[in-house]
């Protein structure tokens, strides 16, 4: 099933709007590392990873 993350439920503070898209779990965690380039975030921690994690959705 395809997975969605919003980037503001990760980091409400960033007030990014844009919306991580994936066909699975796996892609669009790697859309989102993607995406963190524009915050300046080319390292994801684990802590990070976690919250990505739980901001996944469903699409
Ligand atoms: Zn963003």
């Amino acid at each position: 099933m395809a997975k969605i993350i919003e980037c503001n439920k990760v980091d409400p503070s960033s007030g990014c709007s844009y919306i991580v898209r994936g066909k699975d779990e796996e892609e669009v965690l790697r859309n989102a590392a993607e995406h963190a380039k524009e915050h300046g975030i080319h390292e994801v921690t684990p802590e990070m990873m976690q919250k990505v994690r739980s901001a996944i959705r469903d699409a």
